[in-house]
């Protein structure tokens, strides 16, 4: 069902799925119940005991996961945060955490508010700088965040020099690949331990759940999957089946809706940058891009995301998602319709995300009425 010589393609239809042998439903079908009969030897046929510890829907999705991204084992979480706090829980007090100075929000707090309090030690790096990565390893770490592209303002993290340096370190390297997706850059081949996903975004892909997952290389450390498994199971942020029927459903057509948002998003990320009321564009698949080399490299495409600072800084921002018609002024990312928001105001005290900045996430509308669209929200 994994085998790795298929194709992305083929595994985000076929990974997990199998006819149900006792009905014959090609279609998974939806099993809501929170626990599992025994028969009269006292054995689980089914191999599930009770809906937090494992779910027949969760299985099916997890397996999908880990296929897509090429790794041995794959945990689904509530959210991506949950995915995320489950991480940070399975180090230890002391351990020192590396991780980007530009990343989502809520993981830096995490770390910062949460799990500083907790006894982890976070620092963050420029890990766009390899040579920043090298000097911050120069001290004992245990582990090396990366998020590339990263939210919000695309920095583009070489996935493979940066684990090389962190594995010579002996450093654990996690991949937070939910804006790049498995469809264009594959962490685990790449080098990582772990791939960390909010589901919530191009996997869910339609803003319809919240969800998140770990992916687990085959060379992830076994105390680790231990820790991972535990903190899922007796953390109990969870998954609800019906959340993990609609993932897996939406896994069918990740390649497709990767590709268009990415071949949509270069063409409107190319017009932006020469548009007299936009400054500056973040996008890896511009050649202008400071990392735009390592991005061809480590991406199939410049992926479905652009962020672009408008003239006139924070108002002018604001105005501009303000009269959009289209694209709908929300949070969230990774969807079927075209999503932008003006960041910094959401990030809070600690953002370091310039105030006119702008991010956009590129639906599957066509490219020429989202043009339209940006055109006269910029005036
Ligand atoms: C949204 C997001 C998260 C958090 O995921 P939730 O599902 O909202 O908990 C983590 N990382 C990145 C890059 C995200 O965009």
């Amino acid at each position: 069902m994994s085998s790795p010589s298929r194709h992305a393609e083929t595994l985000a239809v076929h990974a997990g799925r199998a006819p149900d042998p006792a009905t014959g439903a090609v279609t998974p079908s939806l099993v809501f119940s929170s626990t599992f009969a025994r028969d009269e030897q006292g054995r689980l046929p089914g191999g599930h005991i009770y809906s937090r510890t494992s779910n027949p829907n969760r299985a099916a999705v997890e397996s999908a996961l880990a296929a897509l991204e090429g790794g041995a084992q794959a945990l689904a979480f509530a959210s991506g945060q949950a995915a995320a706090t489950a991480v940070f829980a399975a180090l230890a007090p002391g351990d020192r955490v590396l991780l980007p100075d530009d990343l989502y929000h809520g993981t830096r707090y995490l770390a910062k508010n949460e799990f500083a309090r907790w006894g982890l030690v976070p620092e963050f790096v420029d890990t766009s700088d390899l040579a920043a990565i090298a000097t911050a390893l120069q001290r004992p770490a245990r582990l090396l965040w990366l998020e590339t592209p990263s939210n919000p303002r695309l920095k583009i993290s070489d996935i493979a020099a940066a684990a090389q340096l962190a594995r010579a370190a002996g450093a654990l390297v996690v991949v937070d690949n939910t804006w790049a997706t498995p469809v264009l850059t594959q962490p685990i081949a790449l080098g990582a331990h772990l791939v960390l996903h909010s589901t919530t975004k191009y996997l869910g892909g339609h803003s319809d759940l919240l969800g998140g997952a770990l992916v687990l290389g085959a060379d992830a450390p076994a105390e680790l999957l231990a820790r991972l498994r535990s903190w899922q199971n007796l953390g109990g942020a969870v998954p609800a089946p019906f959340d993990c029927w609609l993932l897996l459903r939406s896994l069918s057509t990740l390649p497709l809706r990767v590709r268009a948002q990415s071949a949509t998003a270069a063409t409107l990320a190319a017009w932006l940058a020469e548009h007299p009321q936009v400054e500056r564009v973040y996008y890896p698949g511009l050649a202008s891009h400071p990392h735009h080399a390592v991005a061809v490299r480590q991406m199939a495409a410049g992926g479905g995301m652009i962020s672009f600072e408008v003239r006139g800084g924070h108002d002018a921002a604001k105005a501009v998602a303000g009269r959009v018609r289209l694209i709908t002024p929300a949070t969230s990312l990774g969807g079927v319709e075209s999503l932008i928001e003006h960041r910094r105001p959401v990030e809070g005290p600690d953002s370091v995300t310039p105030p006119g900045l702008l991010r956009f996430s590129v639906g599957l509308e066509h490219a020429d009425d989202l043009r339209a669209d940006l055109a006269q929200a910029l005036g």
